[in-house]
């Protein structure tokens, strides 16, 4: 099958092109070509899809997700997965980390095998396909847990908080026969450093967060291989100008990549701004930290084992936020209303950057000929415009 898309402009990850014509064939992206603007496509042409105000994109890609659509990751089964994946494609999201949250360890080594299955097999999720609906696959796991601060745990259940160490670590990315590509680590507990060293070593990111961390601990990490902070400012030390803490150490330090949850209830637009002022276009990373309930109505949901009350758009447990209901279209036209950052800077955070974070770049982030055809149109204003996931139109689920 082949379609065509024409749209204003095109940005490829690094670049721009003025007026794309993209041609679609059997899912991949076979040319991306520049048309002269006076052979504009007829709109009535079928197999073409013209958006004359948009720009072209790559799909967004999501590296901390627990679940949307009445699902969480941790069922693992393709069932889950793939309900989870088809509300996402409608959202401009192609890919994504499945985020385990802190659970009993044979809970989380029982998820991470599951999982992995379907990580190694998309296949078994777009089984579920229905009448041919795109669905956004899980390309690796992000474990946020079980080594996070007793402090700064948020909802994380802290019985089952452990101490980093090497063997318990060791068991979990064997589970997930090395489909785990990041993972959330408090820097100041005991251990941290080494673990964090051989984490990298296997190839997994290490990201600082659910923290009480002082500047030191957290610049120690940062020199054993962190990559990156999860969800900066939520469960993490506050500012001091004294003692800058982690939070300090992260916005200042250049090279590590830093989360956002940018919907305007995890943090506030101004501290967006300080944010994204601090980690410019090139290491910011918006994320939603969704759960189940992304994508349905207000009322009860879990979020891993544990109930979650969701009214008016706030997902709480035992009086603290739990995860959100974010969707990554929100996130990108909320960076865009509260920092005033250009589109091109603007979509770096949920393309190009994670995918560079996380070493995907070959699967996400990007647009190139052979790749799958993921991507959206967006306009100026970085709303959603349409969603384009393995060379098929999303629609609402
Ligand atoms: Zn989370």
């Amino acid at each position: 099958m082949r379609t065509i898309l024409t749209a204003k402009r095109l940005w490829n990850g690094t670049s721009f092109l003025e007026n794309p014509e993209v041609t679609i064939e059997d899912g991949r992206l076979a040319s991306i070509l520049s048309r002269p603007s006076s052979q504009d496509s007829s709109p009535t042409e079928s197999g073409v899809l013209n958006y004359p105000e948009a720009t072209l994109a790559p799909a967004f890609l999501d590296v901390h997700i627990h679940g949307a659509a009445g699902h969480d990751v941790m069922e693992a089964t393709p069932e889950a997965l793939s309900t989870i994946g088809r509300f996402l494609a409608t959202r401009g999201t192609g890919s994504f980390l499945a985020t385990t949250v802190t659970a009993p360890l044979d809970a989380t080594l029982r998820a991470v095998e599951g999982l992995t299955k379907l990580i190694e097999k998309p296949e078994l999720i777009q089984a579920h396909s229905k009448n041919g609906q795109p669905i956004a696959c899980p390309l690796g796991i992000h474990l946020e847990g079980p080594f996070l601060s007793h402090e700064k745990c948020g909802v994380q259940p802290p019985e089952h908080l452990l101490v980093p160490d090497i063997a318990t670590f060791d068991r979990l990315f064997e589970a997930a026969e090395g489909r785990v590509r990041l993972m959330t680590l408090a820097p100041e507990l005991p251990g941290a450093v080494e673990l964090t060293s051989h984490a990298t070593a296997r190839g997994v990111r290490v990201s600082l967060g659910h923290s009480n961390a002082n500047a030191a601990q957290t610049r120690a990490a940062i020199n054993a291989g962190a990559a990156s902070a999860t969800h900066t400012f939520n469960a993490m030390r506050p500012l001091d100008h004294r003692e800058p803490g982690i939070l300090g150490v992260v916005l200042t330090t250049e090279s590590l990549y830093a989360e956002i949850i940018c919907d305007g209830i995890h943090t506030a637009p101004e501290m967006v701004k300080l944010w994204f002022r601090a980690k410019g276009p090139a290491r910011g990373i918006l994320v939603t930290d969704a759960m189940s309930a992304a994508g349905m109505p207000d009322g009860e949901y879990t979020l891993g084992g544990f109930p979650v009350h969701v009214a008016n758009g706030k997902a709480m447990a035992r009086g603290v936020l739990a995860g959100s209901v974010l969707t990554l279209d929100r996130a990108l036209k909320n960076v865009v209303e509260f920092t005033g950052a250009p589109l091109e800077q603007a979509l770096r955070l949920l393309t190009a950057n994670p995918a560079t974070m996380t070493g995907l770049t070959a699967d996400a982030g990007s647009l190139a000929v052979g790749q799958l055809a993921n991507l959206v149109a967006v306009d100026p204003k970085g709303r959603l415009i349409a969603s384009i996931q393995s060379g098929r139109l999303a629609t609402a689920v």
